[in-house]
């Protein structure tokens, strides 16, 4: 075996990949590059009954939004191939057999509605049914037949399962990277099914035969997979591998921080919880996708990086090379990590500064001549979280107002103020150059010269102008406006202001 770090990421195509699968993809990409790895994609279909069409192709799309897409697997192909578990079905069967011959495995014929019958019982007399060591002598299976017995089911094509035999007795213990040591008696795994009657095998079989195979040196994968992986460390001692090292990532937890994040609420909270937009296609309802939102690629990898993993400084601006140099598992948190939308949004706005300008303008406002577009890019940049906001606010902008900010006005208009938008009106006319330097050197004489201060007249006229108490700076704003429509405004926001006696 090459001592090349390989990790993996496993999806099951059941429905579009949710952001904290999208989390573990990443933390998987980081460590191999940071270790000079490989990292691979291998889908985990299955599970026939769970299939959901288009989900494969979600998931390639979606990371290749974010730009870490798989040096090896589906999509990329590589020397394990095929890398989709549904075309290794045989495989399986190899491996479940030689568990059998070996005597680690065994047939059982129990139908379901025995298996019903029995559960039924169990909990009647207060107790949970597991089909294990205590159970399993008593049971329809090649462990309490005569070989015989078995022989002829199996020749009359009865349907079967096949189970791992758990020892009676032990201990499985683990180092797992993020959680440390993890002990578990064997008493407490039942024998679970490795192939199903269908003749596919159940994720624990596929899923350790494949990381063998595909020489997995890491499994890194989120915590509801924890109860699994003792039964994993018996499947590797059973075949006789050497098991990967696991690092279990912890939960993603509701904004409020109880409970596991879910797909509810998000729809409550209006945010997205999967990387793209989503159409089922049975009901026809779309959920919401981080890229369809404004989200960023590289502010949403930032700040899914930090869902459960800091780099143990104050820096939390990081590009994806700096998370590779910066990642280790070591650094990967036991405790879940609280889902905050506005943290979300707070990386969105940071990186939105580090744009190019002209690229935005000419994406959001290719309407415009470019260098209009990029006037109000540069006006408007640190006043959005979503790039697509710049077109409604332009659009806003250019816009006369229909009403005006009446508590401005309650606070802020009088005598004074009059007097004071009525010389700017009188004075506007005369600058030639309309530009920001002309037009606030204009506005300042004038005032002056009356004794106004500006700061009792600025905010009123940002209201004559725009309707509005706030906005972006007002000097370039009439620049932007252009002397016409500045003089227009203001005009007409002086026959509607009330008169001051
Ligand atoms: N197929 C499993 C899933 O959908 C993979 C779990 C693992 O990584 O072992 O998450």
């Amino acid at each position: 075996m090459s001592s090349t770090i390989r990790v993996r990421f496993a999806p099951s195509p059941t429905g579009p990949l949710h952001i904290g699968g999208v989390r573990t993809a990443l933390y998987n990409y980081l460590f191999a590059r940071k270790m000079g790895g490989k990292f691979i994609l291998r889908i985990e279909d299955t599970d026939q009954t769970r299939f959901v069409p288009g989900a494969e192709q979600y998931i390639l799309d979606s990371l290749t939004w974010l730009g870490i897409s798989p040096d090896e697997g589906v999509g990329a192909g590589g020397p394990h191939e095929p890398y989709r578990q549904s075309e290794r079905k045989d495989l399986y069967m190899v491996y479940a057999d030689q568990l059998i011959q070996e005597g680690k495995a065994y047939y059982a014929f129990d139908t379901s509605e025995e298996l019903d019958a029995i559960r039924t019982l169990f909990e009647s007399k207060g107790s949970a049914f597991q089909y294990n060591a205590l159970t399993r002598v008593k049971l329809r299976n090649s462990l309490a037949m005569p070989p015989a017995a078995v022989q002829e089911l199996l020749d009359s094509n009865v349907p079967y399962v096949i189970r791992l035999k758990v020892p009676a007795k032990g201990e499985v213990r683990f180092q797992d990277s993020v959680r440390d040591w993890v002990h578990v008696h064997t008493s407490s795994i039942d024998d679970k099914v490795l192939m199903k009657s269908d003749g596919m095998p159940t994720y624990h079989l596929a899923n350790v035969v494949d990381d063998h195979i595909m020489e997995i040196t890491h499994v890194i994968r989120g915590e509801e997979w924890l109860p699994s992986a003792p039964l994993h460390i018996l499947l590797y001692q059973a075949f006789g591998w050497t098991a990967p090292q696991f690092a279990h990532l912890p939960l993603l937890l509701k904004p409020e921080g109880n409970g596991k994040l879910s797909k509810r609420d998000a729809d409550l909270g209006g945010f997205p919880v999967f990387p793209m937009e989503w159409k089922d296609s049975q009901t026809g309802v779309i959920s919401k996708g981080f890229k369809q939102e404004g989200y960023l690629p590289e502010a949403t990898l930032n700040f899914l990086a930090f869902l459960g993993w800091n780099p143990g400084t104050e820096q939390e601006l990081f590009s994806l090379a700096e998370l590779v140099e910066a990642f280790s598992l070591e650094r990967i948190n036991k405790s879940g990590a609280k889902f905050d939308v506005n943290k979300a949004k707070w990386f969105n706005e940071q990186y939105l500064q580090l744009q190019a300008p002209e690229e935005l303008a000419k994406h959001y406002l290719g309407n415009l001549p470019a260098e209009q577009g990029l006037a109000f890019v540069s006006l408007f940049l640190d006043r959005i979280t979503f790039p697509q906001e710049l077109k409604s606010l332009v659009d806003q902008f250019i816009e006369q107002p229909a009403t005006y900010d009446e508590a401005v006005i309650q606070n802020k208009w009088n005598a004074e103020a009059e007097k004071g938008l009525r010389l700017i009106e009188q004075a506007l006319p005369s600058v030639l150059n309309w530009q920001v330097d002309e037009i606030k050197h204009t506005i300042h004489t004038v005032l002056e010269g009356a004794g106004i201060k500006m700061g009792k007249v600025m905010q009123i006229l940002r209201v004559a102008l725009s309707g509005n108490g706030a906005g972006p700076d007002l000097m370039i704003s009439m620049q932007l406006w252009g002397k016409t429509q500045v003089l227009e405004r203001l005009t007409a926001a002086l026959h509607v202001f009330p008169k001051n006696s």
